[in-house]
């Protein structure tokens, strides 16, 4: 059997991407902060889809309680392994940086970037000495272009897009590929707020992607077939220029 943690998986691109991953084999740990009935429908469609998963919340921002986690799931699946980790978990806090807060700055990087430390730093070991593994992180294209009203969301989508790089030439050896994928602008409740019919207007493609076209991506990445992609990061956006 082999294990794929989504984290963010209760909603939007975490839940597609949880429902391809099953479609194609993983079994799914859905990850998630405090939406546990989001969560259970997720694990609901990861079955339809055809496999099986289980519940697994934690704030990823939090070392003591991720590792808590982490640990607890090895000792009741002793001798198994995460071969993939899809660090989604992300929020917006966004404003323009002579009005942004310092918790908007922080919970924002603690979120993405410590996040993605404290789930893939304690599966790493395993990835490699089983010499299989697939670390996708979800990045943005606010990451690679910079947007304004976005500095802190930009700066740590940024940051995991460097890390995404240096950790794919650490592990490339071992078969173990770390690649990013970036979307645009993509349906979901982190773009709900926006003003869709405005935005879609500058999107060559003429509208917002579906977190399934999303998840679609990320499924082929986890799979075998994208054994010698690693390092790279991936824009899903319709046509927007990077
Ligand atoms: P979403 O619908 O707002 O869902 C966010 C998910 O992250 C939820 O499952 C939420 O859990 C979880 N989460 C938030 N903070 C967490 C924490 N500290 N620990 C664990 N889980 C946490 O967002 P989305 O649109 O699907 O976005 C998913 C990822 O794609 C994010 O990294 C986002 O930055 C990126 N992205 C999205 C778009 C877009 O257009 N939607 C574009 C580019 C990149 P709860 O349900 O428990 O709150």
């Amino acid at each position: 059997m082999k294990y794929a943690l989504v984290t963010g998986g209760s909603r939007g691109i975490g839940r597609a991407v949880s429902v391809a991953l099953a479609r194609d084999g993983y079994t799914i740990i859905i990850n998630y902060r405090s939406r546990s009935e989001e969560a259970e429908e997720t694990l609901r469609l990861v079955r339809e889809a055809g496999s099986d998963g289980e519940l697994l919340p934690f704030d990823v921002a939090n070392r003591e309680q991720t590792a808590a986690a982490l640990e607890k799931w090895a000792a009741e699946h002793p001798g198994e392994y995460i071969a993939c980790v899809v660090n989604n978990a992300g929020i917006r806090k966004d404003n323009l940086m002579v009005f942004m807060q310092p918790e908007d700055w922080s919970s924002v990087l603690h979120i993405t970037l410590d996040g993605f430390y404290n789930v893939t730093q304690p599966l790493l070991q395993n990835m490699l000495v089983k010499k299989f593994g697939r670390i996708i992180n979800m990045v943005s294209l606010s990451g690679l272009k910079g947007l304004p009203g976005q500095t802190n969301y930009s700066c740590s989508k940024g940051g995991l897009i460097a890390a995404t790089k240096a950790l794919a030439q650490e592990v490339a050896r071992k078969n173990v590929t770390v690649n990013a994928v970036a979307p645009g602008f993509i349906h979901s409740d982190m773009t709900a707020d926006l003003d869709e019919a405005s935005i879609k207007k500058t999107i060559p493609a003429g509208r917002f992607g579906d977190a399934s076209e999303v998840a679609d991506l990320v499924a082929f990445l986890a799979s075998e077939r994208a054994s010698y992609i690693t390092g790279e990061v991936i824009s899903i956006n319709g046509g927007l220029y990077t």
